[in-house]
């Protein structure tokens, strides 16, 4: 029996701990969850809630049907914003709690989702670290709300739609749909370790990846990045 709970611990079948919160640290019921969300005691990866705010969605038209200047970014600019945010947050923490293992940043748009960043330690003690600290901290005039999050595998926790460009529930899927960086910064920030990391923010990423149940535990191999993997990127090589 109790063999038989660890096996469906977290998954679909479990009907005491909510398998959103388990694979992806966050569900939209939120704390009126009728499931468990079991909050680590440590864990290696943290969850800064919310805190990418992309001035792509922000965007607004006002009744003169003028947009305000956010929304006249356009997608090289704000691809060059998303870098910027994702290089300084990546390299404040690396310097002041630790490696870091991989970083991800969701592009969804539901409340629980919406700019999470998730930064995965190579030591659970500097997750720890992390956490206490920048909590008290500010970015951006907005308060940072930090958490350990269970995530540590980011195959679990991502659509697997999206990444085939496929996802049909869009920005309100309950999966993750990362937004990925350019390759450039990728390889300034993983390019000096062996192997890669990462789905969003590492290297081995794309429909290639086999993305099996299978419970083994062993690092997937580098896997060469394929080239469209947003629907957004394929579209304007099309209208090249
Ligand atoms: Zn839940
Ligand atoms: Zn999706």
């Amino acid at each position: 029996m109790a063999e038989y709970l660890a096996s469906i611990f977290g998954t679909e079948k479990d009907k005491v701990n909510c398998s959103f919160y388990f694979k992806i640290g966050a569900c939209r019921h939120g704390d009126k969850c009728s499931r468990l969300h079991n909050k680590p005691t440590y864990s290696q990866t943290i969850l800064l809630q919310n805190m990418f705010q992309n001035p792509q969605n922000l965007a607004v038209t006002n009744e003169f049907g003028q947009s305000n200047a956010a929304s006249i970014m356009n997608d090289v600019e704000a691809q060059e914003h998303y870098d910027n945010f994702f290089e300084d947050v990546f390299l404040e923490l690396e310097a002041k709690y630790g490696e870091i293992e991989e970083m991800n940043v969701c592009d969804n748009l539901g409340d629980h989702l919406v700019g999470n960043v998730y930064v995965k330690f190579r030591f659970e003690e500097d997750a720890e670290k992390a956490v206490d600290n920048v909590n008290n901290r500010w970015y951006n005039g907005q308060p940072i709300y930090a958490e350990l999050s269970p995530v540590t595998d980011f195959r679990e926790s991502c659509c697997r739609q999206y990444e085939m460009g496929e996802c049909t529930r869009g920005g309100f899927c309950n999966f993750m749909h990362l937004k990925p960086i350019s390759r450039e910064l990728r390889r300034r920030l993983y390019g000096r370790r062996r192997g890669g990391a990462g789905v969003g923010g590492g290297a081995a990423s794309g429909p290639m990846v086999k993305r099996g149940r299978s419970r083994s535990i062993s690092p997937s191999p580098p896997i060469k990045r394929s080239r469209s993997r947003s629907p957004r990127r394929r579209r304007r090589s099309r209208s090249r």
